[in-house]
């Protein structure tokens, strides 16, 4: 029970195949408390039945696209909340046409811009708040993909975002360090879910991902879970600014042959 006494802040919950759910899931195995924001209040009334059987859960509501809500949303949390220890900030959205085809097919400066703020300037817009949110440290975790680093047929807009996501890790890890909180990222594998069924070719994906990867099988919302718990724990302590690939040692290997 690693967490025990934490409380953690969840954001990205939209169902139970949500990544955001297998790490509270996990979180809460440890023993943390949690609190979750949905992006509209469906969502949150959904999340109403599915955190049923969890101990300790308070559920809010929280569009990142709009910046009064990011702000008045925190400080109410920050008012019934004013020590948590962890935020995972498991959130990205890009318009699905742009997520098939060529990078050039279906890109406009607005799609560009969408996917920029909801899947970027959000994980930057919440760390404003880090340092009142958590007065004694802490730790930030957000998700990451390879396509990153690689370009990826279909990936497209977010992976531009992605990588643009991961440099904000290492500015925010420079940045909050003084304030002892960690900025971290899980680059995980493809794991089936609602914002992964926007891209088109997630199919193939998920096949050339088992074709590399030495460890069997694709990636678990358990496995993502329990290396989340490690991040929002003190066994970390000593890392920021960092990014764990959780994808069965895909990014490492070739094909086999
Ligand atoms: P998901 O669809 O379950 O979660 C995405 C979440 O983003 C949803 O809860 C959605 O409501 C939220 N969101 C979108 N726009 C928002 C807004 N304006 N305000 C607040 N929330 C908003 O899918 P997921 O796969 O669990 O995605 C979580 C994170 O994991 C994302 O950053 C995703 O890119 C990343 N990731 C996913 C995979 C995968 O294969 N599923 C692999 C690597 C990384």
């Amino acid at each position: 029970m690693i967490l025990t006494d934490q409380t953690i802040l969840i954001l990205g919950y939209a169902s139970k195949r949500s990544i955001a759910y297998g790490i509270a899931q996990q979180a809460n195995a440890h023993g943390a408390k949690l609190i979750i924001c949905c992006a509209n209040d469906k969502l949150t009334e959904r999340a109403e039945s599915d955190f049923n059987d969890f101990k300790h859960v308070s559920l809010y509501t929280l569009n990142v696209e709009k910046e009064d809500d990011i702000q008045k949303t925190l400080h109410k949390i920050h008012q019934t909340h004013p020590n948590i220890q962890g935020i995972v900030h498991a959130i990205a959205y890009a318009d699905r046409t742009a997520l098939q085809g060529d990078i050039t097919d279906h890109i406009s400066a607005e799609i560009f811009s969408q996917a920029q703020h909801i899947s970027v300037y959000s994980l930057i817009g919440i760390s404003k708040h880090a340092p009142l949110l958590m007065p004694n440290g802490g730790s930030i975790l957000t998700l990451t993909y390879i396509g990153s680093q690689r370009a990826m047929t279909g990936y497209n807009v977010m992976g531009v975002a992605k990588a643009s996501l991961e440099s904000a890790v290492r500015y925010l890890a420079l940045n909050m360090g003084k304030h002892n909180i960690r900025v971290n990222a899980i680059s995980a594998g493809p794991i089936r879910t609602l914002a992964a069924s926007a891209i088109g070719n997630f199919q193939e994906m998920l096949k050339a991902n088992q074709a590399c990867c030495p460890l069997p099988g694709n990636v678990s919302l358990d496995e993502i879970g329990d290396s989340a718990v490690f991040f929002l724990s003190h066994l970390s302590r000593g890392v920021t600014g960092d990014v764990l690939y959780v994808d069965h040692g895909f990014h490492a290997c070739a094909p086999s042959f």
